[in-house]
C-alpha cells in the first residue's frame, strides 16, 4: 500500500504532482512552482516516475549578492545573541519538524527516490541533530590552559564565526542540510544554503520550516536563507569572500574544484565527499548477522549513500558461502517505487546514474569480473524512471573500475587469506569515508581499528558501512575531504578560536625566558 494512500501498485505521476503540492502547502511553502522554463529554471522532477513535477526561478548572481549582503547583516546581530538564546530558534524547529515529519518525509521520497522509512528516517535525523544543538548552545566552552608566567592566565575563547555556505548533494536533500546548518547556528554564524538542483523542492520544504520556526522564537529569518540554483550558484558562493565556511557534500570532483578557489582566498573549507566503503568478512563471522548488515549497505537506498558498501573483502575460505547467501537475500528485495511498503531499493536518481551503473558493470567484466547477482534495469517503470537490479560481482583483484565510487548498488567481491593483505585491499583506494570489519575474534576487530588498521573516518566493527547517528562525528579522509560534520566537537569547525593570555600582575616576563628590558644609566 502506497504511503499517498494509493492502492494500486504505482502512483500515476498526476497523482504524484497533486500530493507534491498539496505536501508544500502544509509546509507553508509559498513560492512560484510553474515558472516558464528557460535556461534560467531549475526543474524538480520525481525518480520514481521520471516526471516533472515544477519548475523554479533559479538564483542570479544579483540574488547571491543580496543574500550573502543579508547574511553579513544579520550575523552583526545573530552572533551577540547569547548560545543559550539562539538554542531557542534550533528548538522551535525541532518541534516543527517533528509535528511535520511525515509531509517532510514523503518529499524526500518523492523527490530523492527513498523508501518510505528512509524519507522518514532523515527528517528524524533532523530532528536529533537539533535536540543535540539545544544541548550544545549550553556547552560552547573553551580550554583554561597553565602559563609558564607567573600571574597570568591564558584560556580559549570560541566566537561566531561568520556566514557559513552550505552546499549539498541530492541523496541526503534534508539532514546535510541540519548538521550543518544546526551547528552554524548554535555558534552564532549565518547560514546561505545552496541545495542540489535535483532536490529543491525538499529544500523549500525545510526553508519554509525553519522561516516558521525563526518568527515563533523571534528571530531575523535572514539568519538562514536558501539559493535554489545550480553549480553556477554554488560557484559564487565559493568565490565570495564574505562566506568564512564554505561546507561542500558532494562527489570527489566538486570537491576538488572547489577546494583550491575557496583556499585563494584564504577562506575554510569543510568537505564531505565520495566514498568507496567497504567491509572485511573473517573466518570467525557470524555468517547470518553479516548478510543482514551487507545486504541494507550494498542494496539500501539503492547504493546511493555516501556510505554504501561498494566492496566486500571476504576470506577465501568463506567467499562462495556469502556471496551466495547475500545473492539470495537480494533474489526477496522488492525493487520498486518508494511509496509503497514493502519496497525496499527504490530508482537512481536520473539518466546519467543509470549510465553510470551499466559503465561500471561493463568495465567490470572487462577487467575479469563475474556477475553473481543482479546486473539488469527494471523495466517496469516508463522510460525516464531507473530501476536497477542490487548487483554482486566477483572480481580477480582491485581493478580501477573497484577503486572509483560509482553510485549505484553495485558490490565488489575480492577475496584475501591473511588479514595484512585485508587491510591493504581495503586502505588501497583513493577515497576513506567508512569502513567496517565482520568477526567474532577480538584480536581481529581490534587490529582493524588500531593504527594500522582501516584509514577511513568511520570504522565499525559487526555494521556495515552505512547508517551513521548524529551523536558522533562524521566525515573521512584522503578524497573523502578531511571535514567532519554533526557530533562530537564538529561545532569547532563553525566557530574561530581566540587564545587569550591575561596578566593579572605587577611584572612583565616574557614567556621562554626572553629578556628585554632597557639598558638605565
Ligand atoms: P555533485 O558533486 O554532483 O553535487 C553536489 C552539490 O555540489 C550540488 O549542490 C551541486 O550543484 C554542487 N556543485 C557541483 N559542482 C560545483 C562547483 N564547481 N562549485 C560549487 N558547487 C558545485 O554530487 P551529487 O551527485 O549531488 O551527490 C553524490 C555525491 O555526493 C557522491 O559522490 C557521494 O558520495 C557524495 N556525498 C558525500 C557525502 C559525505 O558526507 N561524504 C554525503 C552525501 C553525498
Amino acid at each position: 500500500m502506497s504511503v499517498l494512500g494509493d492502492q494500486s501498485s504505482t502512483v500515476s505521476h498526476d497523482e504524484l504532482s497533486v500530493r507534491t503540492r498539496a505536501i508544500l502547502e502544509r509546509l507553508g511553502v509559498d513560492v512560484d512552482l510553474d515558472v516558464p522554463r528557460s535556461h534560467e529554471t531549475i526543474v524538480a522532477r520525481s525518480p520514481i516516475t521520471g516526471g516533472n513535477l515544477a519548475s523554479l526561478r533559479a538564483a542570479d548572481a544579483s540574488d547571491v549578492d543580496a543574500v550573502l549582503a543579508d547574511a553579513r547583516t544579520a550575523f552583526a546581530e545573530w552572533s551577540t545573541v547569547p548560545a543559550p538564546v539562539r538554542g531557542g530558534l534550533i528548538r522551535e524547529l525541532g518541534e516543527l519538524l517533528r509535528e511535520h515529519k511525515d509531509d517532510l518525509g514523503a518529499l524526500v521520497s518523492i523527490e530523492a527516490g527513498k523508501i518510505v522509512s528512509e524519507g522518514l528516517g532523515e527528517v528524524q535525523e533532523m530532528i536529533d541533530i537539533c535536540d543535540f544543538g539545544v544541548g550544545l548552545s549550553r556547552q560552547l566552552y573553551g580550554n583554561t590552559i597553565a602559563t609558564e608566567r607567573p600571574g597570568h592566565r591564558m584560556m580559549e575563547q570560541w566566537h561566531p564565526l561568520g556566514v557559513v555556505g552550505v552546499v549539498t548533494a541530492f541523496n541526503f536533500p534534508v539532514a546535510v542540510w541540519s548538521w550543518n546548518a544546526v551547528l552554524a547556528l548554535v555558534a552564532g554564524d549565518t547560514v546561505v544554503w545552496k541545495p542540489s538542483e535535483k532536490t529543491p523542492l525538499t529544500a523549500l520544504g525545510v526553508h519554509a520550516l525553519f522561516q516558521r520556526a525563526a518568527a515563533k522564537a523571534g528571530v531575523d529569518p535572514k539568519v538562514a536563507q536558501l539559493l535554489i540554483g545550480d553549480r553556477v550558484a554554488g560557484q559564487a558562493l565559493v568565490d565570495d569572500s564574505r562566506v568564512a565556511l564554505l561546507s561542500a557534500t558532494g562527489s570527489t570532483r566538486m570537491g576538488r574544484e572547489v577546494a583550491p578557489r575557496v583556499a585563494q582566498r584564504f577562506g575554510r573549507v569543510l568537505l564531505e565527499l565520495g566514498g568507496n566503503n567497504a567491509a572485511v568478512v573473517t573466518p570467525s563471522a557470524d555468517l547470518d548477522l553479516t548478510t543482514r548488515g551487507i545486504v541494507f549497505s550494498a542494496a539500501g537506498t539503492a547504493g546511493q549513500r555516501c556510505t554504501s558498501l561498494r566492496r566486500v573483502i571476504v576470506h577465501s575460505s568463506i567467499a562462495d558461502e556469502l556471496v551466495d547467501r547475500i545473492a539470495q537475500a537480494y533474489e526477496s528485495l522488492s525493487i520498486g517505487s518508494p511509496l509503497e511498503s514493502d519496497t525496499l531499493v527504490g530508482p537512481l536518481i536520473d539518466a546519467p546514474a543509470f549510465a553510470g551503473f551499466k559503465k561500471a558493470i561493463d568495465a567490470a567484466v572487462a577487467s575479469g569480473g563475474e556477475i553473481r547477482a543482479g546486473g539488469q534495469r527494471v523495466d517496469d517503470f516508463g522510460e525516464n524512471a531507473y530501476y536497477v537490479q542490487p548487483t554482486i560481482i566477483s572480481m580477480p583483484d582491485q581493478a580501477d573500475i573497484v577503486r572509483h565510487e560509482t553510485f549505484a548498488p553495485i558490490l565488489y567481491v575480492l577475496t584475501y587469506d591473511t588479514l595484512d593483505e585485508a587491510i591493504a585491499l581495503h586502505n588501497d583506494v583513493p577515497q576513506g569515508l567508512s569502513s567496517s570489519i565482520f568477526t567474532t575474534d577480538l584480536r581481529e576487530a581490534e587490529r582493524f581499528l588500531s593504527v594500522t588498521g582501516s584509514d577511513c573516518g568511520i570504522a565499525n566493527v559487526n555494521i556495515g558501512p552505512s547508517g551513521a547517528e548524529i551523536g558522533g562525528a562524521f566525515g573521512g579522509e584522503k578524497e573523502t575531504g578531511g571535514g567532519r560534520e554533526s557530533g562530537s566537537d564538529a561545532w569547532k569547525s563553525y566557530m574561530r578560536r581566540a587564545t587569550n593570555t591575561v596578566n593579572y600582575s605587577n611584572e612583565l616576563p616574557l614567556a621562554q625566558g626572553v629578556r628585554f628590558a632597557p639598558v638605565h644609566g
